[in-house]
């Protein structure tokens, strides 16, 4: 693992186009185009002051809303500083299975993550984008239907990352400024196209291939090597994939059967729970 393992070539879900064209959804849900802005995003900055709704959801949290002011834009394969530090981020929701039981968890451990979602899928169920951001976690972009960025041309990436933007800000009431790039694949104009957009990419050190359905202690197991060395941050990869699949939903059961112990160990061994958001960033 090591260092190489903070730059992995795919992070989660090779099922997921199969298990999301196994549902039927309304075609309105699943056309970025129908909701892309891409006409309306300028190519050299975020919009937060085009946020629409942003009055409604952050009112008890006004204090942690001016808090996240997004970082410049960068590539981030590790937390910035040093200290044992844990970010948990959960990747390819909102699930209407999973993710409500893992944000329980959360608030009954008191940790704060961060969510990458699937726009399609925050589209479908908003309820529950509008719901992680009420408890006070950081939604990011992962995308409008998780299509890989490093085969995508400008126009598919201004179609699934602006379209995406666009909703989760709607949603949260809050500035999207990071952004997770499917399975991790990125090309160089896939990178420069997010930094145009001011949204940071962030990595990971820890998968715990928990979208495969590996079971609750592998899981625990591999969340708990994660670390490249003891002692260090780490970025813990989880998912709270919208899974229909019998096999989706046992890894979905697995995930939060595994959680609370992850959670506690990393307590143990001293670690602070952090998200990814602008107080990362000391500059
Ligand atoms: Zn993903």
């Amino acid at each position: 693992m090591g260092q190489a393992a903070a730059l992995p070539g795919q992070d989660a879900l090779p099922d997921l186009p199969s298990a999301t064209a196994s549902v039927p959804v309304p075609s309105s849900t699943v056309a970025p185009t129908a909701t892309a802005p891409a006409t309306t995003t300028p190519s050299s900055s975020p919009t937060p002051a085009a946020t629409p709704g942003s009055a409604a959801p952050t009112r008890a949290r006004a204090s942690a809303a001016s808090a996240r002011t997004c970082p410049a834009p960068r590539t981030l394969a590790q937390l910035p500083g040093a200290g044992r530090r844990i970010a948990l981020t959960f990747d390819d929701g909102p699930s209407p299975i999973s993710t409500r039981p893992i944000l329980e968890i959360l608030d009954r451990e008191g940790v704060k993550a961060t969510f990458f979602q699937i726009g399609e899928n925050a589209k479908e169920y908003p309820q529950i984008t509008r719901e992680v951001a009420r408890r006070g976690h950081v939604v990011a972009n992962h995308s409008w239907s998780h299509r890989d960025f490093s085969t995508s041309s400008p126009a598919h990436l201004r179609q699934e990352v602006d379209a995406t933007t666009t909703l989760l800000q709607s949603l949260t009431g809050e500035r999207i400024c990071f952004v997770r790039a499917p399975y991790g694949n990125r090309s160089t104009g896939s990178d420069a196209f997010l930094e145009g957009r001011g949204l940071t990419q962030i990595m990971w050190q820890g998968d715990t291939r928990d979208w495969s359905g590996p079971g609750t202690s592998a899981i625990v197991r591999d969340a708990l090597a994660a670390p490249p060395r003891r002692g260090a941050s780490v970025i813990l990869l989880l998912h709270d994939a919208k899974q229909f699949t019998p096999k989706g939903q046992e890894a979905g059961r697995q995930t939060v059967a595994a959680l609370p112990t992850v959670i506690r160990e990393y307590k143990k061994l001293g670690y602070t729970f952090v998200q990814v958001d602008g107080t990362l960033f000391p500059d």
